[in-house]
């Protein structure tokens, strides 16, 4: 259920159109900063820059073919000329050591002169050192090198590093063009409600949503749910809860509690949202606690990738959650208090 050509998804069509044009002028920026949410389709959009780089039967939109000899070994990752750096197995960040190695790798001209392309991701997994290293590539590129620094999470860049490279944004796309590529990708496999309720859980980004539907994701994100429903009315233990939540994927929550809060927040405006739980909850909390509770949760989201214990940042959210509520209660009770 992936997309196997080299075709911007819809939403990032008119991107496209503007990659392409200065690339075919051969104007196209020596270093890239592809950001957008996670599950919009960065990745993917990298892959087709990369590959419309080499590709020797470019269509006249300049999107690669798919099938030249250049395209199949972009898609098998094996090109002599593609370099990828992501964080290893079980490491924080990208040591030092690899940036250093990618940037004379860059600056080795391709013995048949063609382009090199470097993706990094996700960029803000360098840390200061590699970023220095990076920045001496970028300011002094090798011609014909290209490198595409892939983000979420952009803000967390250094500056400098922000400030050199041009700027992709890739935002989420509208519900009805989401759902209608979801529909189309999973060929009937699932009816409406499953598409909805899949993009729902995956705050909009079409590719977590197709991600979800492959997976169990949308069962234990509805399992997710359900456990802070029972916290909010006093059923369930944090801690074991937070240990169930390490075992399984603690970004993946922490990122899923941020979109659910979201939620949470538009059913407080909308006494017509569909989900008559998620509606009931919202009407119990003051609008001033949980917009609190929603910073606390964009800093664990910060924390979760850096260095912090994941377990004790899933764990002073779960408590701060019932904390929230335990307040709300008394707010309710004593409303001039
Ligand atoms: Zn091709």
């Amino acid at each position: 259920m992936s997309t196997p050509n080299f075709q911007p998804l819809p939403w990032q069509r008119a991107l496209w159109t503007t990659v392409a044009a200065s690339m075919l002028d051969d104007r196209l920026g020596h270093a890239l900063l592809i950001a957008g949410p996670p599950g919009a389709g960065k990745r993917h959009f990298a892959a087709c820059i990369t590959a419309a780089l080499w590709c020797r039967q470019r269509a006249t939109d300049g999107t690669a073919c798919g099938a030249c000899p250049d395209c199949l070994q972009v898609l098998s990752e094996a090109h002599s000329g593609y370099f990828l750096l992501r964080v290893e197995e079980g490491k924080r960040d990208i040591p030092i050591n690899a940036v250093r190695e990618l940037s004379e790798k860059l600056t080795i001209t391709q013995y048949d002169g063609r382009a090199k392309v470097a993706i990094i991701d996700p960029a803000d997994s360098l840390n200061l050192n590699g970023v220095n290293a990076l920045l001496k590539t970028i300011e002094e590129p090798t011609p014909g090198s290209h490198l595409l620094l892939v983000s979420s999470r952009p803000q967390a860049l250094v500056p400098t590093l922000r400030s050199r490279c041009q700027r992709l944004p890739i935002a989420a796309p509208a519900r009805d063009v989401a759902l209608s590529w979801l529909r189309e990708e999973t060929g009937g496999k699932f009816d409406e409600a499953a598409l909805a309720q899949a993009l729902e859980l995956a705050s909009g980004a079409p590719l977590k949503a197709i991600e979800l539907l492959a997976s169990n994701g949308v069962a234990v994100r509805a399992d997710w749910a359900r456990g802070l429903l029972d916290l909010a009315v006093g059923r369930g233990e944090p801690v074991p809860m937070a240990a169930a939540i390490v075992d399984a994927d603690p970004a993946g929550w922490v990122q899923w509690l941020y979109g659910w809060l979201a939620a949470l927040l538009r059913a407080r405006l909308n006494a017509q949202a569909d989900d008559a739980a998620l509606r009931a909850l919202a009407q119990r909390l003051p609008a001033e606690l949980l917009d609190r509770y929603v910073a606390e949760a964009q800093t664990a989201l910060e924390r979760i990738h850096g260095a912090a214990d994941k377990k004790l940042v899933i764990e002073s959210l779960l408590i701060g959650w019932i904390a929230l509520l335990a307040r709300a209660g008394r707010a309710a009770q004593n409303p001039r208090a």
